[in-house]
């Protein structure tokens, strides 16, 4: 299969910075409240036992499990009884929790924002994007692959990150991704414009020496209101990264497009198809190559929710995650006004539903189905949103399993991680969420962070205030 040839590398793309009001995002790593006491192991192995284990894999879970870990690494998981537990092992009792992997997610941005909402340039610094990797592992999200915003300077953190020198999740990226040719230049805007195939096919390689996880491009007229690359230019970039032995993901909207992108030999989708219902040809032909598709479903969902003032904006595990102020600027008039003038405002609505139909069958149908949730845009929340993303899939119809599967295993055999992280296996990275109930019950249970650990040990997790402020909902 071609994803397995091709080495893991990822994208970033520049934003639409589609003036999304302004709101802060990024917390610190805030310290969390109400989990575990901190585990005193002087190098000796720790076990956690008498939790429910969810590993990830997709096999049933482990209830009264023992999960043993040695530094950062799992070295056993199994049921108790079965799994033997070393003499010196500092033993952690765990029961009446679950334990599920860490969090996956194959589609974010990085250093668009300081504050979640405000896109001006000038945000995209190492100190920045650390800060926002630390968000999304305080939320339980230990590894976010970057979509093709990203400029140069994310290879020189990734590297940073390699060494041990910035924390936080780990970091993928596509570097600068690949839009349209617009002749309007931004100079806030990164990406590779090529006007031509031969450009595009120089702009690859050019890319290709930063080495990056993979390429992202945009295949998009944003709803009529812009101009789609052209299909002999994406055929050269798709060409050409393959050369390089890159992947390469889209943005897609429209079946028309997604049948063309899979025809030219695209890996992979980085949404759903909102435009109308998906059918056999476009399902065989994902089947054939085993290309998945991420749905995203929160992102078509944030286009509208701050206008409808949705329920979750009152959880409060979102607004613990905010930066002081933001909640303030998601429900201040201006913005819901904003939104609720949107001309477009139904049919983000109509994608959502499409795209909740799409997931559905598409699931059923056996396509491989990733997760990512396009947040780190200004007013899309990284950290939380991957937690409602869950929710989403859930109310299209995937079971709260296939949810968390197409979160931790799936994503991380997608990036080639299989063998280190994504599932709680011995040999992976003891990476994980520790809840307080089942989210096979209620996958809204996910929200019930007791802990989140990361390379054996756990880390700041956010902290969950329990006043909430929702006096201003209109
Ligand atoms: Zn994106």
């Amino acid at each position: 299969m071609k994803a397995a040839k091709y080495p893991y590398r990822f994208a970033v793309r520049t934003a639409f910075l589609t003036a999304f009001l302004v709101m802060l995002i990024v917390c610190m790593a805030c310290p969390r409240a109400g989990a575990q006491a901190p585990v005193q192991t002087n190098g000796r192995s720790v076990a956690l036992k008498g939790a429910r284990l969810i590993d990830g894999t997709g096999r049933p879970p482990i209830e009264n499990s023992v999960l043993v870990i040695a530094g950062s690494q799992i070295v056993a998981a199994g049921k108790a009884g079965a799994v033997s537990i070393p003499k010196d092992a500092v033993v952690q009792d765990v029961s009446g929790k679950t334990i599920i992997p860490a969090i996956v997610n194959l589609h974010g941005h990085l250093g668009l924002s300081n504050n979640g909402a405000d896109s001006a340039a000038g945000h995209y610094t190492e100190e920045n994007v650390a800060r926002q990797l630390n968000k999304y592992l305080s939320y339980g999200v230990a590894t976010v692959a970057s979509f093709g915003q990203d400029e140069d300077l994310v290879f020189s953190i990734r590297a940073d990150q390699h060494a041990g020198k910035i924390g936080g999740s780990r970091l993928f990226t596509a570097g600068r991704g690949f839009l349209e040719y617009t002749g309007k230049s931004n100079p806030a805007d990164h990406r590779y414009r090529p006007q031509n195939s031969e450009e595009a096919r120089a702009d690859v390689r050019e890319l290709a020496t930063h080495h990056p996880d993979y390429l992202k491009m945009w295949v998009d007229d944003g709803l009529g209101h812009g101009t789609k690359i052209k299909p002999d230019i994406y055929r050269a970039i798709i060409d050409e990264a393959h050369k390089q032995h890159i992947r390469v993901f889209a943005h897609e909207y429209y079946l028309a497009d997604a049948k063309s992108l899979l025809a030219a030999g695209l890996d992979g989708f980085a949404h759903s198809i909102r435009d109308q219902a998906v059918d056999s040809e476009l399902i065989m032909a994902m089947k054939a190559r085993g290309v998945f598709l991420i749905p995203t479903l929160v992102r078509d969902e944030t286009l509208f929710a701050y206008a409808d003032n949705v329920k979750w904006i009152d959880d409060p595990f979102f607004q613990s995650g905010l930066e002081p102020g933001a909640l303030t600027m998601i429900r201040s008039p201006q913005t819901v006004e904003k939104f609720r003038q949107d001309p477009d405002i139904a049919k983000y609505r109509a994608g959502l539903e499409m795209a909740k139909k799409n997931l559905k069958r598409l699931s059923d149908a056996g396509v491989k189905i990733a997760f990512g949730t396009d947040s780190g845009i200004p007013g899309r929340f990284p950290g939380y949103l991957e937690h409602r993303e869950l929710q989403l899939m859930v109310e299209a119809g995937l079971t709260p399993m296939q949810a968390i599967v197409a979160a931790t295993g799936t994503n991380a055999g997608i990036l080639g991680g299989a063998k280190q992280f994504g599932t709680l296996q011995a040999g992976r990275a003891a990476e994980f969420i520790v809840l307080d109930a089942n989210p096979l019950d209620d996958i809204r249970n996910t929200e019930k962070l007791s802990a989140v650990w990361q390379a054996g040990k756990p880390v700041p997790a956010v902290s969950v205030k329990s006043t909430t402020t929702s006096a201003s909902r209109q």
